[in-house]
């Protein structure tokens, strides 16, 4: 790819990464920053003394880039070239060029915490200021001090973002790309429609109808939103009378589409043919799609947010920034002059877009990285007033000490336990981490082992939770009639998790068993998959105690899943509720108070007279629009106690070992007034 904007400074960015430990390289999307930027370091000699690692925030753009790598270098992938995201690796001892989310690089320097495997790291993409690359770039900081002599840090960004990363490693070399752009005609709707799918539809057809070849990007918010236009539009495609002497090819791009799906934006149409690429924002800038001419641009995104004080998720479809907005218009002007269509007025993008995206970390539940910054037990490093970018909200660094407290992942004085430090080794969020640890004690841990996999793969490759019971209308469709998918027992989510697995594991983990319950087979494979991870890093974890047979205890405690549903209390300690009295809601307990209710799709059951079991835990509290627990299972109040008694004695400032917080937002960074804070963040599907 000799003709990308990259390879023309291959002398200068060699000489500048030769003189500096750290480089900042920001370059246009598609300039060849994440296919090329390894192949010129792997060129120049970079792989004689260690690998060249590059991250990725989205674990599909990992994937998509090692392929296409490793076919330019004509490799088969997992050899020289491969990649590696949570819970899978195609890597091998052969491996020169290693593509890896940003979050397995950060558990990788858990193990090791020099990274001396790697003679490069490139974080790519930092622009996506992800969670775990912001936790990397401080992290880089320190290690290149430590390994100056062997290691080369290069920060790629896709936008002029970049200087406040040069600055962060006090002014370290920034390297600009030049990207050849096409100019972009911005054309912008007189108002907002009343619905955007309706509105893209029809400005695709236009575009179909009147304008000259070119592809067409269609940015949608989500995977239901694109499914619903591709069908729409492949419809209305087909049904046209008149207009375009195109053919059309309409294709969905989003992190959870099967690779095989995914590769297929990449492969070149037929000519006289247009494709319509519907697609989320993984194509702003993680993945670059060719012969785009056309983009029409609906102005949101789907984003999760955490919200500290509540404990409560949202995913809300947000307006986007002026950022994104620019980014998604320069996908139209890559190969020649093109257009970009905005389905909002131009007042909206001046007056309400913020300027940049609010970075993950200010949106994010935080237990998880405090607990992993704890583990890496640096004493150079405070980890409340660790170096980020943009630091997060005391707000939210409390909540994390609070949460791991409540787990036993840390003490009262805040330092990490023993078994906080065993937690931390699992890819897993902490409640679930604690979970497994409990169940090992307690002879239930094959099933727990079961849950953790299920809910690991639950979001994106099972059906959505509510097609598990949807499926029961297709009762009929089916060829085992008799077979019926098991209902938690009444015990919650949890345990219809395990039982469905079970009942797979029974019928010999068959493809058409599967099918016949409407349940994705590469989702099911995927979950036996990390199973047996799981119980690998277990088995390393617990340093050789493990107790993974499926004992006599388990089956004793088959019929009320006892011993499970107490590790599980155990686990979800900071996410339990309690029964209102006389009527089906619930109040949240722990340090927060959050009236919530059952989530209408869970598989919990009422008893005789119509009521919710007294007290349950809960894998998440989301806001959609009433406050709901999702995924649910019913404790036992002899659990509880011991949980409310250690609330009692639950002292901030001792676990923050005496120290204060640091504010977030202090100034020097972001400095977004409460109303400009848009309510919600990136949809963590296609994350690590
Ligand atoms: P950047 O990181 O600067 O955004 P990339 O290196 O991702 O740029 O992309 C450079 C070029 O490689 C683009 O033209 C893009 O279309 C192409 N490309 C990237 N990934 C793939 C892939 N998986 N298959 C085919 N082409 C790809």
């Amino acid at each position: 790819m000799a003709n990308l904007p990259i390879v023309q400074f291959e002398e200068q960015i060699i000489k500048t990464v030769e003189d500096n430990p750290i480089t900042v390289i920001i370059g246009e999307t598609g300039s060849g920053k994440s296919t090329q930027l390894s192949q010129i370091l792997h060129r120049r000699g970079y792989t004689k003394s260690g690998v060249i690692g590059v991250t990725q925030p989205r674990r599909v753009a990992a994937v998509s880039v090692a392929r296409r790598v490793a076919q330019e270098l004509g490799v088969q992938l997992g050899d020289e070239v491969g990649y590696a995201i949570r819970f899978e690796d195609r890597t091998s001892d052969l491996t020169r060029i290693k593509y890896l989310t940003d979050g397995v690089l950060l558990r990788e320097s858990l193990s090791n915490p020099e990274l001396n495997q790697y003679s490069v790291i490139i974080l790519d993409e930092a622009h996506e200021r992800s969670l775990n690359t912001d936790i990397l770039l401080g992290l880089m900081k320190r290690l290149i001090k430590l390994r100056a002599s062997n290691l080369k840090v290069l920060i790629t960004s896709a936008t002029l973002d970049g200087e406040k990363v040069s600055q962060f490693f006090s002014e370290c070399p920034v390297l600009n790309v030049p990207g050849k752009l096409y100019p972009v005609e911005i054309l912008y709707s007189r108002e907002r429609p009343t619905s955007y799918l309706e509105s893209s539809l029809k400005t695709a057809i236009d575009i179909h109808v009147r304008e000259p070849e070119g592809d067409v990007l269609i940015f949608m918010t989500g995977q239901d939103d694109i499914e619903k236009l591709v069908r729409k539009l492949e419809e209305k495609v087909q049904s046209l009378e008149e207009g375009s002497c195109l053919d059309a090819i309409v294709l969905p791009l989003h992190g959870s589409l099967p690779p095989e799906q995914q590769v297929r934006v990449f492969c070149p149409p037929p000519s006289n043919c247009r494709r319509f690429v519907v697609s989320t924002n993984i194509a702003e800038t993680s993945l670059t799609i060719d012969g785009v001419v056309y983009v029409i641009d609906c102005g949101y995104v789907k984003q999760r947010q955490y919200n500290p004080s509540t404990g409560m998720y949202s995913l809300d479809v947000v307006q986007i920034s002026k950022v994104q907005a620019n980014q998604r218009a320069g996908r139209a002007g890559r190969t020649r002059p093109g257009k970009c269509y905005r389905l909002y007025p131009s007042r909206v993008y001046q007056e309400e877009f913020l300027d940049v995206t609010v970075p993950e970390i200010q949106r994010s539940s935080l237990a998880g990285s405090v607990l992993y910054l704890k583990s890496l037990d640096l004493p150079d490093i405070d980890i409340l007033n660790f170096d980020f970018v943009d630091p997060p909200s005391s707000e939210s660094l409390e909540d994390a000490l609070k949460q791991l407290y409540l787990i036993d992942a840390i003490d009262a004085d805040g330092s990490i336990s023993s078994l906080g430090q065993s937690m931390a080794e699992l890819p897993l969020e902490p409640s679930l981490s604690r979970t497994l640890m409990e169940a090992n004690e307690n002879g239930c841990l094959s099933q727990a082992l079961t849950v953790a996999a299920m809910l690991s793969a639950e979001t994106s490759l099972l059906p959505a939770q509510r097609s598990v019971h949807v499926s029961r209308s297709n009762e009929k469709k089916r060829k085992h009639t008799s077979l019926e998918l098991p209902d938690g027992s009444g015990w919650g989510d949890h345990i219809q998790l395990l039982q469905i697995f079970e009942q797979w594991d029974q019928n010999d983990y068959d493809i058409g068993w599967c099918k016949d319950n409407d349940l994705r087979v590469r989702g099911m494979k995927f979950v036996k998959d990390v199973r047996k991870q799981l119980c690998q890093i277990m088995q390393k974890v617990a340093k050789g105690s493990l107790d993974v047979r499926s004992s006599e205890r388990d089956k004793e405690s088959q019929r009320d899943y006892k011993t499970l549903r107490k590790a599980l209390c155990v686990g979800y300690a900071s996410m339990l509720a309690e029964k209102m009295i006389q009527h089906n809601g619930y109040r949240t307990i722990g340090f927060k108070h959050q009236l919530v209710q059952v989530h209408p799709s869970s598989a919990l059951k009422t008893d005789d007279y119509g009521m919710y079991p007294n007290y349950v835990v809960y894998h998440e509290l989301i806001a959609t629009p009433r406050p709901y627990m999702r995924n649910v299972c019913a404790v036992e109040m002899k659990w509880v106690i011991p949980v409310l008694k250690k609330l009692e004695k639950l002292n901030i400032n001792k676990l923050s070992g005496g120290r204060s917080i640091r504010e977030g937002n202090d100034g020097k960074h972001l400095n977004l007034s409460e109303k400009e804070k848009p309510s919600v963040t990136e949809a963590p599907d296609d994350r690590e």
